[in-house]
């Protein structure tokens, strides 16, 4: 292929890169989008995604909240999800013969709880749409000519373009040509991460999961009231991963090691707690401590945080003193943990960082600083908690650089 002439490129077959081309193309039968992929698997991560059921979206249609759940790129996706959200994206499916299906927690699966499902839908709808795909395809190079772009590639080809949209995920490649083209990459770092603490004391509860449990990090910004898994190792679960995607940039800076804590109790009020210890003491002070779990913890936690909070095994709560009370209150409000490292979660980390949003107009998620040159998905600094949140940035912003490449008339 020497020299060839076509519309738009679509560099990165992934989530984003396959809605983009989609949008761009479908309707239309002049102008050639090909979408390029440097591997031989297109939409490779999607297939692994979501323990391989793809958490392809979140059940939630009001932009003003599904925003919240983006510690990066929130404020910018408010207009984006005005646009496309997670309405138009179960739509999307569905008129493409996907029926999705809504969780207790949220998270939306294709109904046969199997990603392959999605992998076929997108790639059976971009082939209608006329999309061409070219699979171990290696850019060597990309330079501005005109208005448009000369794309070099390591097997000696050429493709001339019109637009250029960069769907490459949190690739180094892509990165780098978006430097190349004016663009600031943003710090990066690694975002949804369960925490690591060594000697662990709560070893003996991995598994144990608490309905509500509050994390925060010493000196932190952040608080989240969520599930809590402990595991083998330290601690995971919504409350914790939620904690390491709004604090990932502090904790890369700390290199993940720093002190935490954990609030057993996050409905209950200190003074409440104070009182219904103090009432154990004076009406049950004939009751072993450490097997009068009253507080609807699990009773081996329990267990566990009153050992933590120095009460031997025998104590009977008439032999607790009051120092020793308010070490019960202070392990049950605010247990504190030395996290010393992470572990991905279910290898499901996203990328915090990558190109600067104020450098991007979210109209078109197109440049500021180049000319028809689009960028969609992980590329940029944009990145959500668990949920679906990942993909519907995704799906969002492919679809609205898609149209706009097609309303920029290069097609016709
Ligand atoms: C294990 C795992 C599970 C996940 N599960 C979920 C989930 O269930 N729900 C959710 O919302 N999010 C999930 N995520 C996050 C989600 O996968 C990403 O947010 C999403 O894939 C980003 O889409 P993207 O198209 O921007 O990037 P990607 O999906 O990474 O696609 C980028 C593509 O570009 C290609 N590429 C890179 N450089 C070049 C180049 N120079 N030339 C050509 N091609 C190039 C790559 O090979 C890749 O195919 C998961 C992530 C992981 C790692």
């Amino acid at each position: 292929m020497n020299d060839e002439f076509v519309s738009a490129v679509i560099l990165g077959a992934g989530a984003a890169g396959f809605f983009a081309s989609i949008a761009c193309k479908e309707g239309l039968a002049e102008g050639r989008v090909l979408l390029i992929e440097k591997t031989r698997a297109p939409l490779a991560k999607l297939k692994v995604s979501g323990g391989g059921r793809c958490n392809v979206t979140h059940y939630c249609f009001d932009p003003k909240v599904l925003i919240q759940n983006y510690p990066r790129g929130g404020l910018e996706l408010l207009g984006p999800f005005h646009r496309f959200q997670p309405k138009d994206t179960i739509d999307w499916f569905k008129v493409r013969g996907v029926e999705l299906k809504v969780e207790e927690d949220g998270r939306m699966f294709p109904v046969t709880d199997d990603s392959s499902t999605i992998v076929e839908a997108l790639k059976k709808a971009a082939n209608d749409a006329g999309v061409e795909i070219l699979l171990e395809k290696r850019l060597k190079k990309a330079d501005r000519i005109d208005e448009g772009f000369l794309l070099e590639f390591i097997d000696g080809s050429f493709i001339k373009t019109k637009a250029l949209l960069l769907a490459t995920g949190s690739s180094k490649e892509g990165y780098q040509l978006a430097k190349e083209f004016g663009h600031t990459i943003d710090p990066l770092c690694p975002s949804l991460f369960s925490f690591n603490v060594p000697d662990f004391p709560l070893e003996k509860l991995a598994g144990v999961s608490v309905e509500l449990a509050g994390s925060s990090l010493k000196n932190g910004k952040h608080r989240f009231d969520a599930p809590l898994l402990i595991t083998h190792g330290g601690f995971s679960g919504p409350s914790i991963l939620k904690l390491s995607s709004f604090e990932a940039m502090t904790l890369a800076l700390k290199d993940y090691e720093t002190d935490f804590f954990i609030d057993w109790l996050p409905g209950c009020e200190e003074r409440k707690i104070r009182e219904e210890l103090e009432d154990r003491k004076t009406n049950h002070g004939k009751k072993t401590v450490i097997l009068d779990s009253f507080f609807h913890l699990p009773k081996s936690l329990w267990k566990e945080l009153i050992l933590k909070a120095g009460i031997s095994y025998d104590t009977t709560w008439n032999h607790v003193s009051k120092s020793l009370l308010e070490k019960i209150l202070f392990t049950l409000k605010m247990d504190v943990y030395r996290m010393k490292g992470k572990t991905p979660y279910k290898s499901e980390f996203v990328t915090c960082g990558g190109v600067k949003l104020s450098e991007v107009n979210f109209k078109k998620m197109e440049s500021k600083l180049a000319k028809n040159l689009y960028f969609a998905g992980e590329i940029l600094n944009i990145d959500g908690v668990t949920g679906g949140f990942n993909f519907q940035a995704a799906w969002t912003t492919g679809w609205i650089a898609g149209k706009a490449i097609q309303d920029s008339q290069v097609l016709t």
